[in-house]
Protein backbone atom coordinates (compact mmCIF):
# COMPACT_ATOMS: atom_id res chain seq x y z
CA UNK A 1 0.00 0.00 0.00
CA UNK A 2 2.66 2.65 0.70
CA UNK A 3 4.56 1.45 -2.10
CA UNK A 4 1.62 2.23 -3.86
CA UNK A 5 1.52 5.50 -2.31
CA UNK A 6 4.93 6.68 -3.19
CA UNK A 7 4.98 5.53 -6.72
CA UNK A 8 1.50 7.59 -7.38
CA UNK A 9 3.43 10.64 -5.19
CA UNK A 10 6.45 9.68 -8.04
CA UNK A 11 4.48 9.67 -11.29
CA UNK A 12 2.20 12.67 -10.49
CA UNK A 13 5.74 15.08 -9.30
CA UNK A 14 7.03 13.79 -12.46
CA UNK A 15 4.60 15.21 -14.45
CA UNK A 16 4.34 18.52 -12.41
CA UNK A 17 8.20 18.85 -12.44
CA UNK A 18 8.38 18.50 -16.11
CA UNK A 19 5.31 21.04 -16.71
CA UNK A 20 7.34 23.25 -14.56
CA UNK A 21 10.15 23.24 -16.37
CA UNK A 22 8.60 23.27 -19.40
CA UNK A 23 7.49 26.41 -18.58
CA UNK A 24 10.53 27.82 -17.20
CA UNK A 25 12.51 26.67 -20.55
CA UNK A 26 9.68 28.46 -22.53
CA UNK A 27 9.75 31.60 -20.55
CA UNK A 28 13.89 31.96 -20.81
CA UNK A 29 13.73 31.35 -24.37
CA UNK A 30 10.20 33.11 -25.73
CA UNK A 31 11.72 35.86 -26.53
CA UNK A 32 14.42 33.84 -28.73
CA UNK A 33 12.64 31.00 -30.31
CA UNK A 34 8.96 31.47 -30.21
CA UNK A 35 7.63 28.85 -32.37
CA UNK A 36 9.09 25.85 -30.47
CA UNK A 37 7.50 26.63 -27.21
CA UNK A 38 4.63 24.02 -28.20
CA UNK A 39 7.61 21.43 -28.72
CA UNK A 40 8.80 21.96 -25.01
CA UNK A 41 5.47 21.32 -23.24
CA UNK A 42 4.96 18.55 -25.58
CA UNK A 43 8.01 17.15 -24.63
CA UNK A 44 6.75 17.77 -21.02
CA UNK A 45 3.95 15.88 -21.29
CA UNK A 46 5.57 12.72 -23.45
CA UNK A 47 8.44 12.69 -20.42
CA UNK A 48 5.54 12.51 -17.87
CA UNK A 49 3.46 9.74 -20.21
CA UNK A 50 6.97 7.46 -20.45
CA UNK A 51 8.32 7.78 -16.73
CA UNK A 52 5.05 8.16 -15.26
CA UNK A 53 1.38 6.74 -15.46
CA UNK A 54 -1.37 7.73 -17.94
CA UNK A 55 -2.87 9.75 -15.14
CA UNK A 56 0.38 12.12 -14.79
CA UNK A 57 0.86 12.36 -18.66
CA UNK A 58 -2.97 13.69 -18.20
CA UNK A 59 -2.45 16.03 -15.67
CA UNK A 60 0.56 16.83 -17.48
CA UNK A 61 -1.52 18.19 -21.04
CA UNK A 62 -4.04 20.03 -18.67
CA UNK A 63 -1.04 21.82 -16.72
CA UNK A 64 1.04 22.59 -20.13
CA UNK A 65 -2.25 23.66 -21.38
CA UNK A 66 -2.98 26.25 -19.00
CA UNK A 67 0.32 27.32 -18.72
CA UNK A 68 -0.20 28.08 -22.44
CA UNK A 69 -3.09 29.34 -22.22
CA UNK A 70 -1.80 32.29 -19.38
CA UNK A 71 1.77 33.16 -20.81
CA UNK A 72 1.54 32.39 -25.15
CA UNK A 73 -2.28 32.86 -26.06
CA UNK A 74 -3.50 36.17 -26.43
CA UNK A 75 -4.61 37.32 -24.09
CA UNK A 76 -1.62 36.80 -21.76
CA UNK A 77 -2.06 36.45 -17.85
CA UNK A 78 -5.37 35.17 -18.81
CA UNK A 79 -6.55 31.44 -19.13
CA UNK A 80 -9.45 32.86 -21.18
CA UNK A 81 -8.78 32.44 -25.22
CA UNK A 82 -10.26 34.79 -27.38
CA UNK A 83 -8.85 34.49 -30.91
CA UNK A 84 -9.51 31.11 -33.47
CA UNK A 85 -5.82 30.87 -33.91
CA UNK A 86 -5.18 30.76 -30.37
CA UNK A 87 -7.97 28.35 -29.76
CA UNK A 88 -6.68 26.04 -32.49
CA UNK A 89 -3.27 25.68 -31.35
CA UNK A 90 -4.73 24.85 -28.10
CA UNK A 91 -7.01 22.61 -29.36
CA UNK A 92 -4.50 20.75 -31.34
CA UNK A 93 -1.97 20.73 -28.38
CA UNK A 94 -4.41 19.05 -26.09
CA UNK A 95 -4.99 16.67 -28.88
CA UNK A 96 -1.52 15.61 -29.81
CA UNK A 97 -0.59 15.10 -26.71
CA UNK A 98 -3.90 12.86 -25.24
CA UNK A 99 -3.09 10.49 -28.59
CA UNK A 100 0.60 10.29 -28.06
CA UNK A 101 -0.86 9.93 -24.27
CA UNK A 102 -2.77 6.79 -25.86
CA UNK A 103 -0.28 5.78 -28.20
CA UNK A 104 2.24 5.31 -25.52
CA UNK A 105 -0.56 3.51 -23.28
CA UNK A 106 -1.33 1.49 -26.11
CA UNK A 107 2.89 0.50 -26.76
CA UNK A 108 3.23 -0.40 -22.80
CA UNK A 109 -0.01 -2.60 -22.86
CA UNK A 110 1.55 -4.59 -25.63
CA UNK A 111 4.76 -4.36 -23.87
CA UNK A 112 3.22 -5.90 -21.13
CA UNK A 113 1.34 -8.47 -22.54
CA UNK A 114 4.75 -9.61 -24.91
CA UNK A 115 6.49 -9.85 -21.65
CA UNK A 116 3.55 -11.89 -19.89
CA UNK A 117 3.73 -14.19 -23.17
CA UNK A 118 6.90 -14.54 -22.60
CA UNK A 119 7.14 -15.84 -19.13
CA UNK A 120 4.54 -17.58 -20.18
CA UNK A 121 6.77 -19.34 -22.66
CA UNK A 122 9.56 -19.97 -20.25
CA UNK A 123 7.12 -21.53 -17.67
CA UNK A 124 6.21 -23.99 -20.28
CA UNK A 125 9.19 -24.68 -22.09
CA UNK A 126 10.41 -25.03 -18.55
CA UNK A 127 7.17 -27.33 -17.72
CA UNK A 128 8.24 -29.25 -21.04
CA UNK A 129 12.05 -29.89 -20.34
CA UNK A 130 11.35 -31.40 -16.95
CA UNK A 131 9.05 -33.51 -17.88
CA UNK A 132 11.25 -34.69 -20.72
CA UNK A 133 13.71 -35.19 -17.75
CA UNK A 134 11.48 -36.96 -15.66
CA UNK A 135 9.63 -39.34 -18.93
CA UNK A 136 14.11 -39.98 -19.84
CA UNK A 137 14.56 -41.07 -16.30
CA UNK A 138 11.26 -43.26 -15.89
CA UNK A 139 12.70 -44.80 -19.44
CA UNK A 140 15.95 -45.27 -18.36
CA UNK A 141 14.52 -46.40 -15.13
CA UNK A 142 12.20 -49.28 -17.02
CA UNK A 143 15.21 -49.77 -19.37
CA UNK A 144 17.06 -51.09 -16.54
CA UNK A 145 14.68 -53.01 -14.98
CA UNK A 146 13.94 -54.79 -18.21
CA UNK A 147 17.05 -55.40 -18.78
CA UNK A 148 17.71 -56.80 -15.31
CA UNK A 149 14.29 -59.18 -15.59
CA UNK A 150 15.67 -60.27 -19.40
CA UNK A 151 18.88 -61.56 -17.58
CA UNK A 152 17.51 -63.21 -14.67
CA UNK A 153 14.96 -64.58 -17.42
CA UNK A 154 17.74 -65.81 -19.44
CA UNK A 155 19.44 -67.31 -16.27
CA UNK A 156 16.27 -68.85 -15.83
CA UNK A 157 16.14 -70.56 -18.90
CA UNK A 158 19.87 -71.73 -18.60
CA UNK A 159 19.87 -73.05 -15.60
CA UNK A 160 16.30 -75.25 -16.32
CA UNK A 161 18.12 -76.47 -19.69
CA UNK A 162 20.48 -77.35 -17.95
CA UNK A 163 19.05 -79.09 -15.49
CA UNK A 164 16.37 -80.85 -17.70
CA UNK A 165 19.37 -82.78 -19.57
CA UNK A 166 20.29 -84.97 -16.51
CA UNK A 167 16.87 -86.97 -15.90
CA UNK A 168 16.43 -86.44 -19.87
CA UNK A 169 19.89 -88.73 -19.90
CA UNK A 170 19.04 -90.96 -17.33
CA UNK A 171 15.64 -91.68 -19.63
CA UNK A 172 17.43 -92.04 -22.85
CA UNK A 173 19.87 -94.32 -21.03
CA UNK A 174 17.52 -96.43 -19.84
CA UNK A 175 15.29 -96.65 -22.43
CA UNK A 176 18.42 -97.87 -24.78
CA UNK A 177 19.03 -100.55 -22.17
CA UNK A 178 15.55 -101.61 -22.39
CA UNK A 179 15.84 -101.68 -26.47
CA UNK A 180 19.08 -103.61 -25.91
CA UNK A 181 18.42 -106.08 -22.73
CA UNK A 182 14.88 -106.54 -23.40
CA UNK A 183 14.12 -106.81 -26.87
CA UNK A 184 13.41 -110.21 -27.49
CA UNK A 185 11.20 -110.39 -24.91
CA UNK A 186 8.86 -107.19 -26.10
CA UNK A 187 6.29 -108.10 -29.10
CA UNK A 188 6.39 -105.85 -31.80
CA UNK A 189 3.79 -103.01 -30.20
CA UNK A 190 6.53 -102.81 -27.34
CA UNK A 191 9.76 -102.54 -29.54
CA UNK A 192 7.96 -99.68 -31.28
CA UNK A 193 7.05 -97.69 -28.13
CA UNK A 194 10.89 -97.92 -26.70
CA UNK A 195 12.21 -96.84 -30.54
CA UNK A 196 9.27 -93.75 -30.14
CA UNK A 197 10.73 -92.79 -26.75
CA UNK A 198 13.84 -93.01 -27.66
CA UNK A 199 13.78 -90.35 -30.73
CA UNK A 200 11.64 -88.32 -28.63
CA UNK A 201 14.59 -87.88 -26.11
CA UNK A 202 16.74 -87.51 -28.86
CA UNK A 203 14.61 -84.34 -29.84
CA UNK A 204 14.01 -83.40 -26.57
CA UNK A 205 17.79 -83.53 -26.07
CA UNK A 206 18.84 -81.53 -29.32
CA UNK A 207 16.01 -78.96 -28.39
CA UNK A 208 17.66 -78.29 -25.19
CA UNK A 209 21.15 -78.17 -26.96
CA UNK A 210 19.77 -75.50 -29.44
CA UNK A 211 18.26 -73.76 -26.20
CA UNK A 212 21.12 -74.20 -23.99
CA UNK A 213 23.12 -72.82 -27.25
CA UNK A 214 20.73 -69.90 -27.83
CA UNK A 215 21.01 -68.34 -24.27
CA UNK A 216 24.71 -69.24 -23.94
CA UNK A 217 25.12 -66.84 -27.08
CA UNK A 218 22.94 -63.65 -24.86
CA UNK A 219 25.18 -64.14 -22.11
CA UNK A 220 28.53 -64.90 -23.04
CA UNK A 221 31.17 -61.80 -23.45
CA UNK A 222 31.80 -61.81 -27.05
CA UNK A 223 35.24 -60.44 -28.58
CA UNK A 224 34.97 -58.59 -31.94
CA UNK A 225 37.94 -58.35 -34.80
CA UNK A 226 38.17 -58.18 -38.41
CA UNK A 227 37.57 -61.46 -40.07
CA UNK A 228 38.03 -62.03 -43.39
CA UNK A 229 34.75 -63.62 -44.98
CA UNK A 230 36.66 -66.11 -47.69
CA UNK A 231 38.19 -68.20 -44.73
CA UNK A 232 34.77 -67.69 -42.59
CA UNK A 233 32.72 -68.92 -45.59
CA UNK A 234 34.69 -71.48 -46.62
CA UNK A 235 34.81 -72.86 -42.63
CA UNK A 236 30.88 -73.12 -42.78
CA UNK A 237 31.28 -74.96 -45.90
CA UNK A 238 33.23 -77.71 -44.53
CA UNK A 239 30.94 -77.84 -41.36
CA UNK A 240 27.67 -78.70 -43.88
CA UNK A 241 29.72 -80.61 -46.17
CA UNK A 242 28.11 -84.26 -45.32
CA UNK A 243 24.75 -82.56 -45.98
CA UNK A 244 25.96 -80.80 -49.21
CA UNK A 245 26.74 -84.23 -50.16
CA UNK A 246 24.08 -86.22 -49.19
CA UNK A 247 21.60 -83.56 -51.15
CA UNK A 248 23.77 -83.19 -54.16
CA UNK A 249 23.97 -79.28 -53.12
CA UNK A 250 26.28 -77.54 -55.25
CA UNK A 251 26.99 -73.89 -53.39
CA UNK A 252 28.55 -70.86 -55.35
CA UNK A 253 30.83 -68.57 -53.24
CA UNK A 254 31.09 -65.15 -56.01
CA UNK A 255 34.44 -63.85 -55.28
CA UNK A 256 36.01 -61.12 -54.40
CA UNK A 257 34.39 -61.41 -50.52
CA UNK A 258 35.70 -58.09 -48.45
CA UNK A 259 36.56 -57.93 -44.54
CA UNK A 260 34.09 -57.76 -41.75
CA UNK A 261 34.22 -56.93 -38.27
CA UNK A 262 33.03 -59.98 -36.22
CA UNK A 263 33.40 -63.00 -33.93
CA UNK A 264 34.76 -65.85 -35.92
CA UNK A 265 33.09 -68.58 -33.99
CA UNK A 266 29.50 -66.77 -34.22
CA UNK A 267 29.89 -66.09 -37.45
CA UNK A 268 30.45 -69.56 -38.78
CA UNK A 269 28.21 -70.59 -36.68
CA UNK A 270 25.47 -68.19 -38.56
CA UNK A 271 26.38 -69.26 -41.58
CA UNK A 272 26.24 -73.16 -40.94
CA UNK A 273 22.58 -72.20 -39.80
CA UNK A 274 22.07 -70.78 -43.02
CA UNK A 275 23.67 -72.87 -45.01
CA UNK A 276 21.61 -75.90 -43.47
CA UNK A 277 18.49 -74.29 -43.76
CA UNK A 278 19.34 -73.77 -47.79
CA UNK A 279 20.17 -77.26 -48.01
CA UNK A 280 17.10 -78.24 -45.81
CA UNK A 281 13.93 -76.25 -47.29
CA UNK A 282 14.20 -77.55 -51.15
CA UNK A 283 11.46 -79.37 -52.58
CA UNK A 284 11.81 -82.87 -53.09
CA UNK A 285 13.53 -83.64 -56.79
CA UNK A 286 15.28 -80.36 -56.69
CA UNK A 287 18.66 -79.95 -56.51
CA UNK A 288 19.81 -77.44 -53.95
CA UNK A 289 21.43 -74.47 -55.82
CA UNK A 290 22.90 -71.90 -52.90
CA UNK A 291 24.44 -68.87 -54.13
CA UNK A 292 26.76 -66.32 -51.55
CA UNK A 293 28.17 -63.04 -52.19
CA UNK A 294 28.78 -59.42 -50.61
CA UNK A 295 27.24 -56.05 -50.99
CA UNK A 296 28.93 -52.86 -49.63
CA UNK A 297 25.85 -51.05 -48.08
CA UNK A 298 26.86 -47.08 -48.85
CA UNK A 299 25.18 -43.63 -48.81
CA UNK A 300 24.07 -44.11 -52.63
CA UNK A 301 22.31 -47.14 -51.88
CA UNK A 302 23.99 -51.22 -52.31
CA UNK A 303 26.84 -51.59 -54.40
CA UNK A 304 28.01 -55.24 -55.33
CA UNK A 305 30.90 -55.58 -53.42
CA UNK A 306 34.05 -56.11 -56.22
CA UNK A 307 32.17 -54.07 -59.06
CA UNK A 308 33.85 -51.02 -57.83
CA UNK A 309 37.12 -51.96 -57.91
CA UNK A 310 40.06 -52.00 -54.93
CA UNK A 311 40.76 -48.15 -55.37
CA UNK A 312 37.15 -47.41 -54.11
CA UNK A 313 36.50 -50.05 -51.64
CA UNK A 314 39.49 -48.58 -49.76
CA UNK A 315 38.33 -45.14 -49.71
CA UNK A 316 37.35 -43.74 -46.19
CA UNK A 317 33.56 -43.61 -46.40
CA UNK A 318 33.48 -47.13 -48.12
CA UNK A 319 35.84 -48.86 -45.56
CA UNK A 320 32.76 -47.46 -42.72
CA UNK A 321 30.12 -48.48 -44.82
CA UNK A 322 27.97 -51.93 -43.66
CA UNK A 323 29.02 -55.03 -45.50
CA UNK A 324 25.75 -56.92 -46.53
CA UNK A 325 26.19 -61.26 -47.29
CA UNK A 326 24.02 -62.66 -48.79
CA UNK A 327 22.88 -66.19 -48.89
CA UNK A 328 20.15 -67.71 -51.55
CA UNK A 329 19.21 -70.52 -52.35
CA UNK A 330 16.39 -72.35 -54.74
CA UNK A 331 13.97 -73.71 -52.24
CA UNK A 332 10.00 -73.71 -51.48
CA UNK A 333 10.56 -69.77 -50.35
CA UNK A 334 8.78 -68.12 -47.47
CA UNK A 335 5.45 -65.81 -47.79
CA UNK A 336 5.81 -62.62 -46.85
CA UNK A 337 3.72 -63.10 -43.79
CA UNK A 338 6.21 -65.28 -42.17
CA UNK A 339 9.34 -63.67 -42.95
CA UNK A 340 9.33 -61.59 -39.26
CA UNK A 341 8.13 -64.38 -37.78
CA UNK A 342 10.66 -67.30 -38.42
CA UNK A 343 13.54 -65.08 -36.61
CA UNK A 344 11.97 -66.02 -33.66
CA UNK A 345 12.69 -69.06 -31.05
CA UNK A 346 10.63 -72.03 -31.85
CA UNK A 347 8.96 -70.56 -34.89
CA UNK A 348 8.46 -73.09 -37.21
CA UNK A 349 6.19 -72.92 -40.91
CA UNK A 350 6.39 -76.97 -41.19
CA UNK A 351 6.00 -80.64 -38.90
CA UNK A 352 8.76 -82.49 -38.06
CA UNK A 353 7.55 -85.25 -40.71
CA UNK A 354 7.88 -82.88 -44.03
CA UNK A 355 11.12 -81.17 -42.63
CA UNK A 356 12.98 -81.38 -39.08
CA UNK A 357 14.31 -78.85 -36.99
CA UNK A 358 14.23 -77.19 -33.69
CA UNK A 359 12.56 -73.31 -34.53
CA UNK A 360 15.94 -72.16 -32.90
CA UNK A 361 18.06 -71.54 -35.68
CA UNK A 362 17.30 -68.23 -37.40
CA UNK A 363 16.65 -66.95 -33.85
CA UNK A 364 20.92 -68.40 -33.25
CA UNK A 365 20.92 -66.25 -36.56
CA UNK A 366 19.70 -63.19 -35.04
CA UNK A 367 21.06 -62.97 -31.89
CA UNK A 368 24.83 -64.04 -33.15
CA UNK A 369 24.27 -61.33 -35.83
CA UNK A 370 22.90 -58.51 -33.21
CA UNK A 371 25.67 -59.24 -31.08
CA UNK A 372 28.20 -58.63 -33.34
CA UNK A 373 26.46 -54.89 -34.09
CA UNK A 374 24.72 -56.39 -37.51
CA UNK A 375 21.05 -56.93 -38.49
CA UNK A 376 19.51 -59.86 -40.74
CA UNK A 377 16.74 -60.17 -42.90
CA UNK A 378 14.92 -62.03 -45.59
CA UNK A 379 13.72 -61.85 -49.24
CA UNK A 380 11.60 -64.71 -50.61
CA UNK A 381 9.65 -65.58 -53.34
CA UNK A 382 7.17 -68.53 -52.27
CA UNK A 383 8.45 -71.75 -54.63
CA UNK A 384 11.11 -69.98 -56.17
CA UNK A 385 13.34 -69.58 -52.75
CA UNK A 386 14.82 -67.08 -50.38
CA UNK A 387 17.83 -64.87 -50.11
CA UNK A 388 18.99 -64.18 -46.36
CA UNK A 389 21.08 -61.52 -45.82
CA UNK A 390 23.45 -60.62 -42.92
CA UNK A 391 24.52 -56.82 -42.36
CA UNK A 392 28.42 -56.20 -40.88
CA UNK A 393 30.08 -53.18 -39.91
CA UNK A 394 33.69 -53.37 -42.13
CA UNK A 395 35.38 -51.40 -39.18
CA UNK A 396 34.83 -51.80 -35.46
CA UNK A 397 32.70 -49.59 -34.17
CA UNK A 398 33.09 -46.67 -32.12
CA UNK A 399 32.72 -46.73 -28.44
P1 LIG B 1 14.50 -75.04 -38.19
O1 LIG B 1 15.34 -74.99 -39.39
O2 LIG B 1 15.08 -75.83 -37.08
O3 LIG B 1 13.09 -75.37 -38.47
P2 LIG B 1 14.94 -72.21 -38.14
O4 LIG B 1 14.80 -71.25 -37.01
O5 LIG B 1 16.25 -72.35 -38.78
O6 LIG B 1 14.41 -73.56 -37.57
O7 LIG B 1 13.89 -71.79 -39.24
C1 LIG B 1 12.58 -71.45 -38.86
C2 LIG B 1 11.62 -71.74 -40.00
O8 LIG B 1 11.88 -70.81 -41.06
C3 LIG B 1 11.83 -73.06 -40.62
O9 LIG B 1 11.09 -74.06 -39.91
C4 LIG B 1 11.29 -72.87 -42.02
O10 LIG B 1 9.89 -72.98 -42.02
C5 LIG B 1 11.66 -71.43 -42.30
N1 LIG B 1 12.91 -71.34 -43.10
C6 LIG B 1 14.14 -71.11 -42.61
N2 LIG B 1 15.04 -71.08 -43.62
C7 LIG B 1 14.37 -71.29 -44.77
C8 LIG B 1 14.74 -71.34 -46.14
N3 LIG B 1 15.98 -71.19 -46.55
N4 LIG B 1 13.75 -71.56 -47.05
C9 LIG B 1 12.47 -71.69 -46.65
N5 LIG B 1 12.06 -71.66 -45.37
C10 LIG B 1 12.99 -71.44 -44.43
Amino acid sequence: MQSRNHSWQKSYGIAVLASSLALLLSLLILPLLKNITFSIFFAAVVVSSWYGTRGSALLATFLCSLAIAYFFLQPTYSLTVFTLDGFIRLGLFVIVSVLSNELNAAWRRTELKLRESETRHRQMAQAVQNYANELEQRVAHRTGALVEANKELETFAYSVSHDLRAPLRSMQGLAQALQEDYSDRLDSNGQYYIQRIVASAERMDGLIQDLLEYSRLSRVEIKLRLLNLTEIVTEAINQVEVELRSQQAQVNVEQPLPEVTGNWTILIQVLVNLLSNAIKFVPVNRQPQIRIWAEIVGDGGIKRWGDGGDKEENTSSSSSSPIRLWVEDNGIGIAPEHQQRIFKVFERLHDQQTYSGSGIGLAIVRKGVERMGGQVGVESIVGQGSRFWIELQKLPMET
